[in-house]
């Protein structure tokens, strides 16, 4: 895709954003969108970063390591947030890198974590991924156990959790995901909710996102599956 349909595309989920934050008589400004850049090079992320975007997502914490460390360095005030599982040894390589990490899911990561964070010399982000429709080959904490693991976090690892993010099962409808994870959020004090993809932000909006990721919307179909 040349630079100018890119920017086209961006504009156009930018203004669905503001238009959908407005029907649900929400402050536009209470939405981030995360431009889900996995798999796409420096060059097309580039594009974005000249245009004032700062708010990226990527799945994988090598991939990462490969294209935004050079990014990073020429736009310092960008926000990255790591949207994919997490193994245990990647922990500290990806708490140099990433301002937020998303998918805190299970106890031995958030012991993990906990035990990086004094020397991360950094502010980060959690979020804990919630496996909103109980599916056995998905990651994330299930719902009815994220009360009691959020707790964990706070009391056993020294993580503030700062939000929930979820991923519905594909082709269901999604609205019954986002809302029980904004009443998980609610009834545990969290702010931050991190749902809504392509095919469903405007919705996950409605719900009360307030971190939207989507990828294939800006940048078209991804060549490779991941
Ligand atoms: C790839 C991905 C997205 C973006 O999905 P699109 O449908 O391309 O917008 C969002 N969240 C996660 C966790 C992803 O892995």
């Amino acid at each position: 895709m040349n630079a100018a349909d890119l920017l086209t595309r961006y504009q156009t989920v930018k203004e669905r954003i503001v238009r959908a934050a407005r029907e649900a008589d929400r402050d536009p400004g209470s939405v981030q969108l995360v431009v889900v850049s996995k798999t796409q090079s420096v060059e097309a992320i580039k594009v974005l970063l000249d245009a004032g975007h700062r708010v990226f997502g990527e799945n994988r914490v090598q991939e990462a390591q490969s294209k935004w460390p050079e990014l990073k360095a020429a736009f310092p005030d960008v926000e990255l947030h790591l949207i994919g599982p997490l193994q245990t040894n990647k922990v500290r390589d990806a708490m140099a890198l990433f301002d937020a990490i998303e998918t805190v899911d299970r106890a031995k990561l958030a012991r993990a974590i906990g035990a990086a964070k004094a020397t991360a010399g950094r502010t980060i982000r959690y979020f804990v991924e919630v496996n909103t429709g109980e599916e056995p080959q998905k990651a994330g904490v299930l719902p009815g156990h994220t009360d009691e693991f959020l707790a964990f976090c706070r009391s056993e690892c020294g993580l503030e959790i700062a939000g929930l993010m979820c991923i519905p099962p594909a082709n269901h409808q999604a609205s019954p995901h986002f809302a029980l994870l904004a009443g998980i959020a609610a009834r545990n004090h969290i702010r931050l909710l991190s749902m809504g993809m392509t095919a469903d932000y405007p919705l996950a909006i409605q719900l009360g996102a307030t971190h939207v990721r989507v990828g294939t919307a800006i940048f078209g179909t991804r060549e490779t599956l991941v």
